[in-house]
């Protein structure tokens, strides 16, 4: 096992881990930029290190500052969190030539997952369904309009570059694509700096389902399930749970076991995700995210395996602790992503902090590097924490979420806690029945 990791990341994920490193007898190294100096995992690590000036391509993302950072501490281990430079397979492979571990997937399997033309490629290969759409990019308006035809409008042209959202275009029909095709073209050749894209059937209501997996590296992976990460606005996850409303416990077995099956034919080491939208019964492949998520924690509510542990135990060599037939889905558990934003409009409030209670109990976790008096600065995202909550069944759990956002008082900024608590007394979200559109939808009708 290793004697000291450091941990390139700030705010709740950087705590997040440094728990893990903690419960395993692991020294830690924080590092920060100078707007991070008060942060809480600055402060409970076992050492820090200023790595640069607020803006993140300066810090965050510096990687000879990262490099040298681990040198001057000894750290033998790199824990990238999730943003930053955790799907960097550069990072990966520059912390590996000065002998220091990425606690991640293969550089290899990164740059694979970075591409979606060679992502979607691999997944079919490895027995994944996808959506259905042009194999590979597609050169010009000649061919993309043969494809269209072949497979059916709508469809979607979409960037191989890809990411957020954006260089995505919908044609409804044959009138529509030529100008779809241009536009989507102009787009991720503007964002990306590369214009390849490609074609898929356009999915009019689906809902996105993720499974987890865990791969030892050496051809053994598990899957622990699925999440419904449905509840969305602007392409960003705003409500996460485990199990999905959407799926009984065969297709889950069905699914998982693919996705397990495919991430051990490729030998993939430590935390995946595999995203799909479902739709009539039906998977379709959309992306892999070679990294741990924001919402692993409902993962871990429902089968009390901390994926943390597990990633590091992988990149030491230890194996995964568990095997699949380990692995049981107890109840039901709801993460809110806590922004500090203007719960109407969505802009940024960042600030002080001047009064803090997170609710407490039976089945409440919350991670979130917060606390009273803390000021949030302005240049990073605005995820200030996130509230999970477990119960013995989706009803318990929402009772139980409905009592946990009444407790949450946080002074002195504006957080998106109202909004939940708008959201948990909607029947559609009670019955589980939504779809990908369904929250800006709701926020359209009801601003
Ligand atoms: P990005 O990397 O930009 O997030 P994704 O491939 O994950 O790109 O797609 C982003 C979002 O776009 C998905 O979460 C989904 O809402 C929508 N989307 C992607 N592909 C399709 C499709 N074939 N049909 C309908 N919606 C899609």
């Amino acid at each position: 096992m290793f004697n000291k990791i450091l941990i390139a990341n700030r705010g709740e994920i950087a705590l997040r881990v440094l728990r893990a490193c903690k419960e395993l007898g692991i020294k830690t190294v924080a590092v920060h930029s100078t707007a991070d100096a008060d942060a809480m995992h600055v402060r409970l690590a076992d050492e820090s290190v200023c790595i640069g000036p607020p803006p993140a391509r300066d810090s965050y993302l510096n990687i000879p500052q990262l490099v040298a950072a681990c040198e001057i501490t000894g750290a033998e281990a790199v824990h990238p969190g999730y943003g930053f430079l955790s799907e960097n397979a550069r990072f990966a492979e520059i912390l590996e030539a000065h002998g220091v571990t990425f606690i991640g997937p293969s550089s290899e399997h990164i740059h694979i997952m970075g591409d979606k033309i060679e992502a979607k490629r691999t997944a079919a290969r490895l027995g994944i369904p996808v959506v259905p759409g042009s194999e590979g990019g597609v050169a010009n308006e000649h061919e993309a309009l043969r494809i269209a035809k072949d497979i059916g409008f709508p469809v979607l042209i979409k960037a191989a570059a890809g990411g957020g959202g954006r260089g995505m275009k919908v044609a409804r029909s044959e009138a529509d694509l030529a100008e779809a095709f241009a536009t989507a073209r102009a787009e991720a050749r503007a964002a990306f700096g590369d214009d390849s894209v490609y074609i898929e059937k356009y999915l009019g209501r689906p809902r996105h389902i993720e499974v987890q997996v865990m791969g030892d590296g050496k051809g053994k992976a598990i899957h622990l399930g699925e999440r419904d990460c449905s509840l969305q606005r602007r392409h960003q996850k705003v409500w996460e749970e485990a199990n999905s409303p959407a799926l009984n416990a065969a297709e889950r077995e069905k699914i998982g076991g693919i996705v397990a099956r495919a991430c051990a034919n490729l030998g993939y080491a430590g935390a995946g995700t595999v995203e799909f939208l479902y739709e009539d019964g039906e998977f379709y492949f959309i992306e892999m995210n070679t990294r741990l998520q924001v919402e692993h924690p409902v993962t871990e509510a429902i089968t009390g395996i901390d994926l943390v542990n597990e990633q590091i135990r992988v990149a030491s060599g230890a194996g995964l602790s568990v095997e699949q037939d380990d692995i049981e889905f107890n109840g039901h558990a709801i993460e809110c992503r806590i922004n500090a934003e203007n719960p109407a409009t969505f802009a940024p409030s960042p600030g002080r902090i001047t009064y803090f209670h997170p609710p407490g109990g039976l089945g409440v976790r919350v991670d979130s590097g917060v606390y009273q008096g803390y000021s949030i600065p302005p240049y990073y995202d605005s995820l200030i924490g996130k509230l999970i909550v477990h119960g013995r069944n989706r009803v318990e759990c929402m009772m139980r979420l409905r009592r946990c956002l009444d407790e949450f008082v946080v002074d002195g900024i504006q957080t998106t806690i109202p909004l939940f608590r708008r959201l948990i007394d909607n029947q559609d979200i009670a019955n589980g029945q939504y779809d990908i559109h369904w929250l800006e939808r709701f926020l359209a009708e009801n601003p």
